[in-house]
């Protein structure tokens, strides 16, 4: 291996594409790819999604899914996040799904498909409670009532009707249900105005896996294709696909007492081994993970020493022979007793989607296993 680098293993991919498959059975499947593929890679995750039996890729913007297109990735894709004036034609064009959840975004849709001289794909997206994305159910009539006509008029097809939930990571909370009862109830207004979807989905991983009342006709997975748990203390069987390692850089004895790194945090309680490991904060290690986080050297588990650098970490090592070269593990699946995501996760106050995403950043190569 080289000096630091991430290792994706697209077995796990499909492994967990296969399992959300079998949990969501008889459903379409869409994986989702937005953020680099939750710093895993977009492209590599987005083909061994596609191998492992997933119907389409959703990403946020356009700028990622005309990404996947460029890559020669032909299923569909659905790209959701749509601030005003982007070149939605080329959109169009490439047989991108499009999201709309206002008047205005259908009227751009209308226009890049004139643009583009085909109808544009569209899913409408109605706000059942997150108040994030969607059109609330006072605005949603008349949107569909919209979108009826354009459909009408040939300007667009709407393909999909969906929504997303507020409390996904809390299988039985009551405002799923609410939001269930809200899409169900947005759904029949579409029916009323003429809209009849292939696509109804509400569903991103926690419900894949925990709530088949929210399958509807497609499920959109994100977290657990990666194989990171949506659910605290529940694995559901996924397996994580991210390691993420570095060879020592130097290894020497300092005395007893000395400090380490910046501002002296830590200090040796006896002569030591310090190992210096070219992970930072620039590689998307938190630096409030500074004589907290966890990293597997020779064998074990050690604290940080001191504070995190933008390009380094120090561990100590006591008389342990590490040298060198030796790999250092700052997570992975955790089946060789590393650190997982989790753990980093729960350490520094925050979520496994947030670890990975951070450290699969631009600045660390990734290594592509069982491509
Ligand atoms: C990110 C995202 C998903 C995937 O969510 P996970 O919790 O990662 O499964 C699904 N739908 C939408 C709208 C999203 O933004």
């Amino acid at each position: 291996m080289g000096q630091a680098e991430i290792r994706i293993d697209l077995d796990a991919i499909r492994h967990n594409v296969r399992l959300l498959r079998a949990a969501a059975p008889g459903v379409a499947l869409m994986a989702v790819v937005k953020a680099d593929g939750y710093g895993h890679g977009m492209v590599p995750v987005a083909r061994a999604a596609l191998q492992a039996g997933a119907d389409s890729l959703g990403v946020c913007t356009l700028d990622e899914a005309l990404a996947l297109r460029r890559a020669g990735i032909t299923a569909p894709v659905l790209a959701w996040l749509l601030t005003p004036g982007l070149p939605l034609a080329d959109g169009v064009a490439a047989g991108i799904d499009l999201s709309a959840a206002s008047r205005a975004q259908l009227d751009e849709l209308v226009a890049a498909a004139a643009a583009a001289g085909s109808p544009a794909r569209v899913h409408l997206k109605v706000d059942t409670g997150l108040s994030r994305g969607g059109a609330t159910p006072v605005d949603w009539p008349a949107l569909v009532e919209a979108a009826g006509k354009a459909q009408a008029d040939g300007a667009l097809e709407v393909v999909g009707v969906w929504s997303h939930l507020a409390y996904a990571d809390a299988p039985w909370h009551p405002m799923i249900d609410q939001q269930l009862a809200g899409f169900q109830e947005a759904l029949a207004t579409a029916e009323r105005f003429g809209i009849h979807p292939t696509y109804r989905h509400i569903a991103n991983s926690a419900p894949t896996l925990t709530r088949p009342d929210a399958h509807f006709d497609l499920v959109r997975p994100g977290i657990s294709v990666y194989g990171l748990s949506p659910v605290a203390g529940e694995t559901f069987g996924l397996r994580p696909a991210m390691t993420v390692q570095a060879r020592v850089m130097l290894s020497k004895r300092v005395p007893a007492g000395q400090g380490v790194s910046y501002g002296h945090t830590y200090h040796t309680s006896a002569e030591t081994t310090l190992a210096v490991v070219p992970l930072g904060y620039g590689d998307g290690v938190p630096r409030v993970a500074s004589n907290a986080g966890q990293v597997r050297l020779g064998g074990r588990n050690r604290t940080i020493a001191g504070r995190v650098c933008m390009d380094q970490l120090v561990l100590d090592c006591g008389d342990d022979p590490v040298a060198s070269g030796d790999v250092a593990v700052l997570f992975g699946p955790g089946e060789d007793g590393e650190p997982t995501a989790d753990d980093w996760a729960d350490l520094v106050g925050t979520i496994n989607y947030e670890i990975v995403t951070r450290i699969g950043g631009p600045r660390l190569p990734k290594v592509y296993e069982h491509e």
